[in-house]
């Protein structure tokens, strides 16, 4: 068995409170690209300018045509991948808290976890821009882009646009999950997009262990993260499960 993957185990079964921050690589298996890295959105267009609330605002049709619609099918067939069940998993074991994720995939609810703060919001409900009607993204009409509401208004996605504010109240729930846990899950994030990627820090300096599961280093890694587990979040995360199980 890989050592690291052991040290996790006994990491983990030792701990009383574990958290997870997750980003897009934990749904990489799931079938849903990263921004950053191998087969990335970035590779054909900027996520910076498309995700950006600047170019939505100047250029909604756009926005919705490059980005949106493709996002809301590959999202709307998504299923949660071994990484997401494993997380449920070790929820019902009574050891993980709290998921801080970056996603607004909604797959960690889907695998069951229970307590999941959406920090850059969710892709699941879009909200009128005039009158704050809220309205899931299956029941929106997209043969019109962008959608309208009834009202007139347009609809927005209610996640959170790169130039935009973190929810303050996600933010400080986030930063006490961090501070009272024993041990961080940092999955599948390039640790590049602010302030999510300070998370892991608050744990840190609270002493609580930081372990990463991801196939490349990231800026986190030997500087706040205690070891890095290398390889895809499904694998990585049933090798843990098992090894716990068998210790
Ligand atoms: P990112 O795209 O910047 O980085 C992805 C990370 O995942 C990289 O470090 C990569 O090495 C790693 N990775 C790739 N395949 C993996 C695998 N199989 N298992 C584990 N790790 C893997 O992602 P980010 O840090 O989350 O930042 C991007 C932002 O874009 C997020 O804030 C999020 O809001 C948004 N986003 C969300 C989704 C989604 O909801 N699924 C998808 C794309 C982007
Ligand atoms: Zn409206």
């Amino acid at each position: 068995m890989d050592k690291l993957v052991k040290r996790a185990a006994d990491d983990i079964g030792n701990a009383g409170n574990v958290a997870a921050l997750t980003g897009a690589g934990i749904s990489v298996e799931s079938g849903i690209p990263p921004f950053r890295g191998k087969g990335g959105i970035w590779e054909k267009i900027d996520p910076m300018e498309f995700a950006h609330i600047d170019t939505f605002m100047r250029d909604p049709v756009k926005v919705w045509d490059v980005l949106l619609k493709d996002m809301k099918e590959i999202i709307d067939k998504a299923k949660p991948n071994a990484a997401h069940l494993g997380l449920a998993k070790l929820e019902k074991m009574n050891k993980l808290k709290t998921i801080i994720t970056q996603n607004v995939d909604g797959l960690h609810q889907m695998a069951g976890n229970t307590d999941v703060i959406e920090f850059h919001g969710n892709f699941a409900w879009q909200k009128c821009m005039k009158c704050g009607n809220r309205c899931e993204t299956g029941k929106v009409d997209l043969s019109r882009i962008p959608p309208k509401c009834k009202c007139g208004g347009m609809f927005r996605p209610e996640c959170v646009f790169f130039g935009e504010m973190i929810p303050p109240d996600y933010l400080a729930r986030s930063q006490q999950a961090a501070a009272r846990c024993d041990v961080m899950l940092v999955i599948g994030t390039s640790a590049l997009v602010q302030p999510a990627s300070y998370i892991p820090v608050i744990a840190k300096e609270n002493g609580a262990k930081v372990i990463e599961i991801n196939p490349e280093r990231t800026p986190l890694t030997s500087r706040v993260s205690d070891y890095l587990v290398k390889g895809k979040a499904g694998d990585v995360v049933t090798d843990i499960l098992a090894a716990m199980e068998s210790s």
